[in-house]
């Protein structure tokens, strides 16, 4: 369906290509897509506020409950073991792994009670008609955020755990379980009614009048306009002076500074870092005082020697062809900016968007390990103990990770000799 011709044109840039459109503004019940690249720029939400306010709401009030009841208990032969999902992301500091202690207490608990919060906050304002300066600090925190809270990884990674275990124990479902199912699809379901560019627009004080737009242009910088990287408004640039987003507070750039040099930085760093990760231990598991030490590889074997062949893809996909992919990838749009190849644009912007996607699942397999190291504790019959590999492996992770979040996308398109339309196009809406 063709956008509404009848309202003022609104210049607005795609955040992936930098190409320069009419207006993004789509019908109710339709989605917005960049013509040049096909990254989505706009999906209509219905009720997104009300929703947001009810879902992370519910989300906040199941979230104690399931980081502090018990999550599951196993049972070998009489003893019982159990812990709760927040137990389990302290185990790693118990065992010395203070870093990817860290990471895991981060991941895996607080920054999803903070996007839950921030949401919580910023739609309450805007639900009783109440938005003030400092929500959109707020929610500026929370886009920095978002990705970083990993409750469904860490959720599939209970299922894995609960799989792996299935026929050594016996296992039992507590309430922190029902409770955590019920935080990561509160969690899912928040963020996803959640609309950006409605939230955005209603905590705009000063609404700026639509800037001209010069019909030669036809990326945002030859139009001399840039998008605010956070909230995505489109603003004029002025060169050689400091700028901030009037909307978000966001420093603004044309381009990301020292993209290139930093992105090749981390991937060469993930390079060194994925050795160790998969050549030393991950794991130790004891059993009867005998400590038995297997790597990432192993335990993939493990899998497949058992007939759990599902299990073993999981992990196998998760824990090596994802970090692998990501590094491949990586280096693959890398030296197409580096060498100006014009061809297969699209596709490589599409991979870009799927390596950003795909980063975080890669924690599965720690998340995994300190559920086991919390659950398995049946003293000298058997423990389970993490390997010096999870702090590496957890390098590899942070770093590609970075690297996409420090790389800029519009750099793929600067260097390709694409071949835009020569008219400011509409961008294209479908159902
Ligand atoms: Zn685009
Ligand atoms: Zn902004």
């Amino acid at each position: 369906m063709p956008i509404e011709k009848n309202s003022p044109p609104v210049p607005a840039l795609c955040p992936d290509c930098d190409l320069l459109l009419t207006s993004i503004d789509p019908p109710p019940g339709h989605t917005v897509r960049c013509p040049r690249c096909g990254r989505r720029l706009h999906k209509w939400k219905v009720h997104s506020i009300e929703k947001t306010l009810a879902i992370s709401l519910t989300g906040l009030l199941l979230y104690i409950p399931a980081n502090f009841m018990p999550l599951l208990t196993f049972d070998i032969l009489g003893l019982n073991s159990s812990s709760s999902l927040f137990d389990s992301t302290l185990t790693m500091f118990q065992q010395g792994q203070d870093a990817v202690g860290i990471m895991v207490i981060l991941s895996g608990f607080i920054f999803p009670l903070l996007i839950l919060s921030l949401l919580l906050a910023v739609s309450s304002g805007l639900y009783f008609n109440r938005p003030t300066s400092w929500m959109s600090r707020l929610l500026r925190w929370y886009h920095h955020l978002a990705e970083w809270a990993m409750t469904d990884v860490y959720l599939i990674g209970v299922f894995v755990t609960i799989i792996k275990m299935s026929h050594m124990a016996e296992i039992e479902f507590n309430t922190g379980f029902f409770c955590f199912v019920g935080v990561v699809l509160a969690t899912i379901a928040a963020q996803s009614t959640m609309d950006h560019h409605l939230f955005w627009s209603r905590l705009e004080s000063t609404k700026t009048p639509p800037l001209p737009v010069d019909s030669s242009a036809e990326t945002g910088a030859e139009a001399g306009l840039c998008l605010c990287p956070t909230c995505e408004k489109t603003l004029p640039l002025s060169p050689g002076r400091e700028q901030n987003c009037p909307r978000c507070g966001q420093h603004l750039h044309l381009r990301k500074k020292d993209s290139l040099s930093r992105t090749w930085a981390l991937i060469l760093t993930a390079i060194i870092l994925t050795l160790p990760a998969n050549l030393l231990p991950i794991m130790e598991v004891e059993y009867f005082g005998v400590p038995d030490r297997s790597t990432i590889m192993d335990g993939i074997i493990y899998f497949f020697q058992e007939g759990s062949y599902g299990i073993g893809a999981i992990i196998l996909t998760a824990s090596i062809l994802v970090p692998l992919f990501k590094i491949v990838g990586m280096i693959l749009i890398l030296l197409t900016i580096h060498f100006h190849w014009p061809g297969w644009l699209r596709h490589k912007a599409l991979m870009f968007r799927f390596i950003e996607f795909i980063g975080r699942w890669s924690m599965l397999d720690i998340f995994v390990i300190a559920l086991l190291c919390a659950l398995v504790r049946f003293g000298f019959l058997s423990t389970i103990n993490v390997a010096p590999a999870a702090f590496y492996f957890t390098g590899v992770v942070l770093c590609t990770m970075f690297a996409a979040i420090n790389f800029d996308p519009r750099l793929l398109w600067d260097a390709g000799n694409s071949s835009p339309p020569k008219d400011v196009p509409d961008a294209t809406t479908c159902s």
